[in-house]
């Protein structure tokens, strides 16, 4: 009979989520058979925990990008006005229809302005990785457990990020969540019997303390969005790309000038392992901790909490059995396949077994 491993994945939780008063399973765990591990600063986490390759290895950092020639949305450019940021409407819902029976893929048109949608793809990257997921094709971990005859089981708790997000990472609501969280996994790990059980999260959460209107800001400069420039606002950062030379000695000058944050360098890209591509941006303006780009193209309202800032921060990862050193999300796939004895392959992480 084949085997199961469980993934037990608390959505958005840092290591300070884990404390002896409110989640005292998981702290013991924690002690005893845990690790803290760096979360990457990319938007797609997941890959680099299930693969064990960086970001710059797999092309994945953001889901949007800049690519006008391959928009899924160029087709609808005669058509889309000039429609500003505004709230969700039936028109956006139909163009998400159009385009899923158009593309064959359901991509979220979100709240990027519609003047600016034909400028931007989805990036690709991220469906083959959902591919080797679903399908168990390498460099999935899954792919891996599958040729070996283990089932992977995941349980994840998804609701965990979107109280964070809405009412704090520091709230009674994110609290109450962890403890019934805590209950249920105790009463999961004691019945059941999995060949191995790994505990860990993707991400970690971050109260908010500052919101800046970017978009309000920007409309106030001499410059028309979409003729001399195009921004996507993801909310801890905004990604630029330049089409006048005008526009970029105006849009350095009035980033270096705004405050909360600052334009990211190659070298920074290289420290944290993302892919260098303009692709994902020729000025990419990372916020500092805790300040929010509102509204954004994925919110209108205000957040409480966010992830995903430039400044690392440590999440849980703990294999029941085992002793951990600290490492990276890159390092989970290896340590798994060297916990299965299983061969680790390819990977740009390494085994966190002591
Ligand atoms: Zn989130």
């Amino acid at each position: 009979m084949r085997k199961k491993a469980l993934f037990v994945v608390l959505d958005g939780c840092p290591v300070s989520y884990i404390k002896k008063e409110n989640t005292p399973y998981l702290y013991s765990l924690m002690s005893k058979h845990g690790c803290r591990l760096w979360s990457s600063q990319t938007f797609a986490s997941q890959v680099e925990i299930f693969t064990g390759l960086k970001p710059y290895r797999t092309d994945t950092f953001v889901d949007w990008f800049y690519s006008p020639e391959t928009s899924p949305y160029r087709i609808f450019r005669p058509f889309l006005n000039n429609i500003a940021l505004s709230k969700r409407d039936k028109t956006r819902n139909l163009i998400l229809k159009c385009m899923t029976l158009y593309g064959g893929h359901r991509i979220d048109p979100l709240n990027i302005p519609s003047y600016l949608l034909p400028n931007f793809d989805f990036n690709r990257s991220m469906f083959s990785y959902y591919r080797s997921q679903v399908y168990r094709l390498p460099p999935h971990l899954f792919h891996t457990l599958d040729a070996y005859g283990i089932d992977p089981v995941m349980l994840h708790f998804a609701e965990l990020d979107t109280l964070g997000h809405v009412y704090s990472p520091r709230s009674r609501e994110v609290k109450d969540y962890m403890k019934m969280a805590d209950h249920k996994i105790r009463q999961l790990l004691k019945k059941a019997d999995y060949r191995l059980t790994v505990i860990l999260s993707d991400h970690g959460m971050v109260e908010i303390t500052d919101y800046v209107d970017l978009w309000e800001s920007l409309s106030q400069l001499n410059l028309m969005l979409g003729r001399d420039y195009s921004v996507f606002l993801n909310s801890p950062m905004a990604r630029f790309w330049v089409h006048t030379e005008k526009s970029r000695n105006n849009l350095i000058n009035f980033l270096s000038e705004l405050g909360h944050g600052h334009i990211i360098s190659d070298k920074e890209k290289v420290e944290r392992s993302l892919p260098q591509s303009k692709k994902f941006g020729e000025i990419i303006f990372w916020m500092d901790r805790g300040v929010h780009i509102s509204p954004d193209f994925y919110h209108f309202k205000k957040l409480k909490g966010m992830h995903g800032y430039l400044k690392p921060e440590a999440v849980p990862f703990i294999i029941p059995g085992y002793s951990l050193k600290d490492g990276y999300l890159a390092d989970v796939t290896p340590t798994i396949l060297d916990a299965l004895d299983l061969p680790i392959g390819e990977r740009d992480g390494k085994s966190l077994i002591r």
